[in-house]
């Protein structure tokens, strides 16, 4: 038996349940079975039973054994003191609170419909190296995978603002910080992540706000504080003119170049190289000095791309690193590194800038925004597309890489919507 199989019968009632009786012979009657917590505490919160006639509110706790409650540590947590009823499959003995009144118990051993079991274990067992589920999934009708999909973005959303979270809180609550420094992280598309975000952090907003006029000063400060301009052994006319801004900018802000050899150039494509993307960053500071808040105000997606549609300054168009010349390309950011920054640093901060302020509209305009962007392509989406759900856009993938990474490899298919119309309708 599984303690997951349980709370799926108990919150969904499936079990015999008129004359339900304690192993102590009271009479049980669930006139809610409460909310399910997935925090530290008891398994079910805000639970209304009747326990002989009378009507008790408070928690539930589910085990697979009533001696796990000891072996669980609950006897010395007061959180556990609440607890209203015990619900196992096995009494194998009768648990006390401090005060050494019993804890009503119920045993659902013998209680439900076996084959209810017998699908569980087929759908958690399944055969597949992918999901459990993989076989049946297409059977799910798209109504309740779409209504499940909605569900499963909010939550990825959700998840992803704790980050965010932190950072305003870090910033002292100033959002244009934070966002900067959440955008900074996304300049380095997963393989630069940690240079750029010890770069942002090193190098206050406010700072290079200071020199929000002169597009050569923004990247003398950024490529001086994250350390490429030590290194350079070809100096021109632009490098010079960088070294110079960065000197008497260093002075001035004391700021200390981090180590040159954190940012990393190999297996990557020259025009995601570290250089490009600072260049780029610089562009987009450079153009709007509030960002955060243009962003915002964006009257709609076309005019959100168009803003962040950048191009490096012309030095660029002939190199991608410092001490080499290239062929004449413009190193524009492009549409799907664009979309890359909305759905990594962009829709979850206006989602999580939204919820804080109660301003529905924001909320929803992120989610607006994922759903215009391309869905996302690697491993774990073409995985589902091996198995025939293929999604268009990028609110589609991001549920999915949250299905997959929160729900399928933890095998909580009786907390899944999937999971759940499976076990209802084998
Ligand atoms: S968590 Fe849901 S989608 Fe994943 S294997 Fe279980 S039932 Fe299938």
């Amino acid at each position: 038996m599984q303690e997951d199989f349980l709370y799926y019968l108990w919150k969904n009632r499936l079990f015999e349940s008129t004359s339900l009786k304690s192993i102590n012979a009271e009479q049980i009657e669930i006139i809610n079975p409460g909310q399910r917590n997935d925090d530290s505490g008891p398994d079910f919160f805000n639970a209304r039973i009747s326990i002989d006639g009378f009507l008790w509110a408070g928690n539930v706790e589910i085990h697979v054994k009533a001696s796990d409650w000891t072996k669980h540590g609950h006897t010395k947590d007061r959180a556990f003191d609440t607890v209203i009823l015990h619900v196992v499959y096995d009494a194998d003995v009768a648990i006390k609170r401090a005060d050494g009144s019993t804890i009503p118990t119920i045993e659902l051993r013998g209680k439900y419909d076996n084959h209810r079991w017998q699908h569980y274990l087929d759908l958690i067992q399944g055969a597949s190296k992918w999901v459990p589920c993989e076989k049946n999934f297409l059977d799910v009708p798209e109504i309740v995978r779409h209504q499940w999909f909605d569900r499963l973005l909010v939550e990825r959303l959700e998840e992803r603002t704790k980050s965010i979270k932190e950072l305003f809180i870090q910033t002292r609550n100033n959002w244009e910080e934070s966002f900067y420094r959440h955008l900074s992280r996304s300049f380095g598309f997963r393989v630069n992540t940690i240079p750029f975000e010890i770069l942002s952090s090193s190098l206050p907003l406010a700072t290079i706000g200071r020199h929000k006029n002169q597009l050569v000063q923004i990247e003398a400060i950024l490529y001086g504080t994250a350390g490429f301009l030590g290194s350079i052994h070809n100096d021109d006319y632009y490098t010079k003119e960088l070294k110079k801004e960065f000197r008497i900018l260093q002075i001035k802000f004391g700021l200390k170049p981090m180590s040159v050899h954190l940012w990393k150039f190999g297996r990557l494509r020259p025009g995601n190289f570290p250089t490009i993307r600072i260049a780029q960053l610089a562009s987009l500071l450079y153009h709007h000095e509030q960002l955060f808040d243009a962003v915002i105000h964006a009257n709609g997606f076309a005019e959100l791309i168009d803003m962040l549609d950048v191009t490096a300054s012309p030095y660029w168009s002939r190199h991608y690193s410092f001490d080499a010349t290239s062929e004449f390309s413009e190193k524009n950011l492009g549409r799907s590194s664009i979309e890359s920054l909305i759905i990594n640093s962009i829709a979850p901060f206006t989602f999580f800038y939204g919820q804080y302020h109660q301003q529905d509209y924001l909320v929803q305009k992120s989610l607006i925004w994922l759903e215009k962007c391309k869905s996302e392509n690697n491993l774990i989406l073409r995985g589902w597309e091996q198995i025939g759900l293929k999604v268009k856009d990028a609110a589609g993938s991001q549920a999915l890489l949250h299905q997959k990474k929160m729900y399928c490899d933890f095998k909580k298919c009786v907390n899944c919507g999937i999971g759940n119309y499976l076990l209802k309708y084998p």
